[in-house]
């Protein structure tokens, strides 16, 4: 490992920019949210931020911030990159030994989410639908993702990464199809026959007026123009047509108990960020009919155990057992917590369709 980034090293100053107003709403009134935070996450990326939070629409932004030309730097350490895809109990032929669990899980989509797939067996899926735990687990699983009306629906996932949920959408009938700027993920998952764009959503081709589906996991944070990207995106989707985004949030109850070392922030990569209410509002902006929020992706262990490390200035990827355990104990309350109260959860999930 090279040597880590020092609290003195900073961002060069020809690769910042200033951003005097709201990158979502253009309000120029702020207040500063988050002071010197730094990179405590992937130690990538010198330098101490702040977050200012906008007083029209409460979302939050970095500034300065680096440009759009030398942002690429910041992602040096990111996420490793595994040649082999990632399997899943959903697709065909994946994890034979979870039979069980993906009959259980098809018969939960044919009721919950009109999901038609041969041979499900009627009863099972109440196993499911008995338990809100599990109905949330299970929604994310597919991103609450409908069955397609015809075989002619397509899927885009924007940052697909390695087609992890291109290949769940294609098991539940889509055509899937990506965006992802990381060669080497999308490499992965061109190899397994998607038609994957490599480079940014903000220069990606994308068609107009025909997409069923749009999915951002954790994209929407990491772009210098939200609404321009949602702008394009609503072009792209036909009438009908459905996005769904998650994001870390804001407003949740990490987010204020780790302050500065909340794993979200993950400054100065994530540059816009949102709670349920700015997110919401940044999509009508875009031109989205009325956003959902839904049950949220049950993660809070991940955001305890490494903003507990970061905060005690350890490396968060710094496997501990017993730090684990405990995380998974406190997060399993706070997720029982956002199942009742998903606008405080970790992270929002969100859909809005087009009118
Ligand atoms: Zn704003």
């Amino acid at each position: 490992m090279s040597a880590l980034p020092q609290a003195t090293d900073a961002w060069p100053a020809a690769d910042l920019e200033s951003v005097p107003a709201c990158p979502v709403c253009a309000e120029a009134r702020r207040v500063v949210w988050r002071e010197g935070v730094v990179d405590a996450a992937f130690r990538a990326a010198p330098g101490r931020w702040t977050l200012w939070r906008c007083m029209g629409c409460d979302a939050a932004y970095l500034d300065p911030r680096p440009t759009a030309a030398s942002i690429g730097r910041a992602y040096s350490r990111y996420y490793t990159h595994a040649g082999e895809p990632a399997k899943n109990f959903l697709v065909p032929g994946d994890r034979p030994d979870l039979w069980f669990k993906r009959a259980m899980h098809l018969s939960h989509y044919a009721r919950a989410y009109a999901h038609h797939q041969r041979g499900v067996w009627p009863l099972i899926g109440r196993l499911i639908d008995a338990s809100a735990w599990r109905r949330a687990r299970a929604g994310q699983f597919i991103r609450h993702l409908p069955g397609p009306q015809s075989e002619a629906d397509e899927l885009l996932d924007v940052g697909c990464g390695d087609g992890g949920f291109l290949r769940v959408a294609r098991a539940l009938g889509y055509r899937a199809r990506g965006i992802e700027f990381d060669p080497q993920s999308a490499q992965t998952a061109q190899r397994q026959g998607f038609d994957v764009f490599i480079g940014g959503v903000d220069t990606a081709p994308l068609p107009q007026v025909s997409l069923a589906q749009i999915t951002l996991s954790h994209v929407i944070e990491h772009l210098h123009d939200p609404i321009a990207v949602l702008r394009r995106l609503h072009a792209a989707l036909r009438p009908g047509g459905r996005i769904w985004l998650q994001t870390p949030n804001i407003d949740s109850r990490g987010a204020e108990r780790f302050g500065v070392a909340w794993r979200g922030l993950e400054a100065p990569r994530h540059l816009v960020m949102f709670n349920a209410a700015s997110l919401s509002s940044a999509l009508t902006r875009a031109g989205f009919a009325a956003a959902q929020l839904l049950p949220p992706q049950l993660d809070a262990a991940f955001y305890i155990e490494q903003s507990t490390a970061m905060a005690e200035g350890r490396d968060p990827y710094q496997n501990d057992r017993a730090r684990r355990r405990a995380a998974r104990r406190e997060g399993k309350a706070l997720d029982r917590a956002a199942l009742t109260d998903p606008a405080h959860a970790e992270s929002i999930t969100l859909i809005a369709f087009k009118r």
